[in-house]
């Protein structure tokens, strides 16, 4: 069972248990910077980038505005071409769908491909509950349900293990010889993988792009797992969050040159698995299951300012680019969402009230959205989330099934950080009392030592050094050129 024991609530505490571990820091600024290299080297090649980046951002917001005219072409199509579709409006419905299939089927050995919509719902979870677990296929997944843990990046679960930890996990759980050989480890991987696919006879998948025009699921990847998870089995069941949908198959030009380049530098994931119901030939699976999930998403759209949420294509650029993710890892979010996307999404899906610190898990610094291919302006979605959690505006959670609909509770400010603003406000509201605190805080920057006898500035002076205030401010150089 893989749920975090983490929480947003205590985003604080997980952060600071994250910075001393240096182990984990070590091997996150590794990886984030391998990424942001390839990325770099990637984009570089690439004449029309922000061209494409306007274009996937224009088709996504397209989308989004007429999201069920499209949902419903897409169920048409998909349904034609032999699938059969299912519509969840939460994790608990989207959970018990896949259930009672792999039940009815009298479905035991399940595996399933990498998928975020299925870490979302706690898929594993439920489907252990009736002996069903799943075995996780991607290598990155592997690696951390045999730890028992969740994954820590949307794109490279395990971001946060070294191959020394993988090499120590694998003598406990696996039994074989020490080594910390990432070759060796993955041929181990493969050959215990491969008697799982054989067996299988149920497989789940997430999806990465639904074509509306065909009712086509388009499913990328790297290792052939997902291939394998959604050809071998007899029953194939791909998890799909309601955003996922583009209008037409041209549309998919744009996007797959965008998602690779920006996740992992790469020109084209090696494998690109297109399906259009189950296979006609009887070679693959014999029933395709698409799972439709809401979980909160249809408010989200609701919401037209918000709404660019969604736009998302999971690509774990704006998590490489983040010093916040960078420091810190993915776990610290207590969310399965991690990064500056995470830090929008979750308060959305699970509400202000159990994920309002996340907003404020960020310095400003936009780099996620100059790297975002879908061009999400993250901070400022971080800032209005923030206004909200202030102002105590009611950002719900999902509803569950069965369950009244859940609302927040106003997210508080430290009484501190409140009397602070408040104080603030009050300076600055007169030009008497706001003279008054510049020339104070013109003495304060001539005495360092001062600043640092209090607690909040001693710590934000750790590790800045604060903009030096002029000699002779503004306005009194002002009246003198006026003069
Ligand atoms: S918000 Fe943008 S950069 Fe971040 S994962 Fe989504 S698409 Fe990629």
């Amino acid at each position: 069972m893989r749920v975090s024991p983490l929480t947003p609530e205590t985003f604080a505490d997980n952060a600071r248990a994250a910075l001393a571990d240096a182990t984990l820091t070590g091997a996150l600024r590794r990886a984030t910077d391998t990424f942001a290299e390839r990325r770099a080297a990637a984009i570089g090649a690439v004449p029309d980038w922000q061209e494409l980046r306007t274009r996937a951002a224009a088709i996504k917001a397209h989308t989004l505005a007429r999201l069920d005219a499209y949902l419903e072409e897409f169920t048409a199509n998909a349904t034609k071409a032999g699938a059969t579709v299912h519509w969840a409006r939460d994790a608990a419905e989207a959970c018990a769908i896949v259930r009672d299939l792999a039940q009815a089927r009298g479905s035991k050995r399940l595996v399933k491909s990498k998928s975020m919509a299925t870490e979302e719902i706690h898929l594993n979870a439920a489907l252990a509950q009736d002996g069903r677990e799943p075995v996780e296929t991607d290598l990155g997944e592997w690696i951390i349900q045999l730890a028992g843990e969740t994954p820590s990046h949307i794109i490279v679960p395990a971001i946060h293990k070294t191959k020394e930890q993988i090499g120590a996990l694998f003598v406990d759980k696996l039994g074989i010889p020490p080594s910390s050989d990432p070759q060796l480890l993955a041929a181990e991987a493969r050959t215990r993988l491969r008697a799982h696919f054989a067996a299988a006879d149920l497989g789940i998948s997430g999806v990465n792009f639904g074509v509306a025009e065909t009712g086509t699921i388009l499913v990328l990847e790297n290792e052939g797992n997902a291939r394998m998870t959604t050809t071998l089995p007899a029953v194939h069941v791909a998890v799909m969050g309601i955003e996922k949908v583009i209008p037409r198959f041209g549309d998919l030009e744009t996007f797959l040159r965008l998602l690779p380049r920006s996740g992992t530098g790469q020109h084209l994931t090696t494998y690109q698995s297109m399906l259009t119901g189950p296979d006609p030939m009887g070679q693959g699976p014999r029933e395709l299951h698409i799972v439709l999930l809401d979980n909160g998403r249809s408010r989200i759209v609701a919401d037209e300012l918000m709404r660019q949420t969604l736009a998302c294509i999971r690509c774990g650029a704006c998590l490489n680019a983040c010093p916040v993710y960078q420091s810190i890892g993915g776990h610290a979010y207590g969310s399965v969402y991690p990064g500056p996307i995470g830090a929008i999404l979750t308060p959305q899906l699970q509400g202000l009230h159990s994920a309002g610190t996340l907003p404020f898990a960020s310095s400003l610094c936009g780099a996620c959205k100059d790297v975002c291919p879908v061009k999400i302006d993250i901070p400022s979605l971080l800032l209005e989330l923030r206004r909200r959690a202030v102002a105590g505006e009611q950002v719900p959670a999902a509803p569950s099934r069965g369950a009244a609909p859940t609302t927040s509770k106003p997210a508080r400010r430290k009484p501190l950080e409140a009397l602070g603003w408040r104080v603030w406000s009050w300076v600055t509201r007169s030009p008497a009392r706001f003279r008054l605190a510049t020339a104070f805080a013109r003495l304060g920057q001539k005495l360092p030592f001062a600043m640092r006898l209090f607690g909040p500035m001693r710590a934000w002076q750790s590790s800045r050094e604060a903009p030096k205030l002029a000699a002779r401010p503004f306005r009194d150089r002002w009246r003198g050129d006026a003069r």
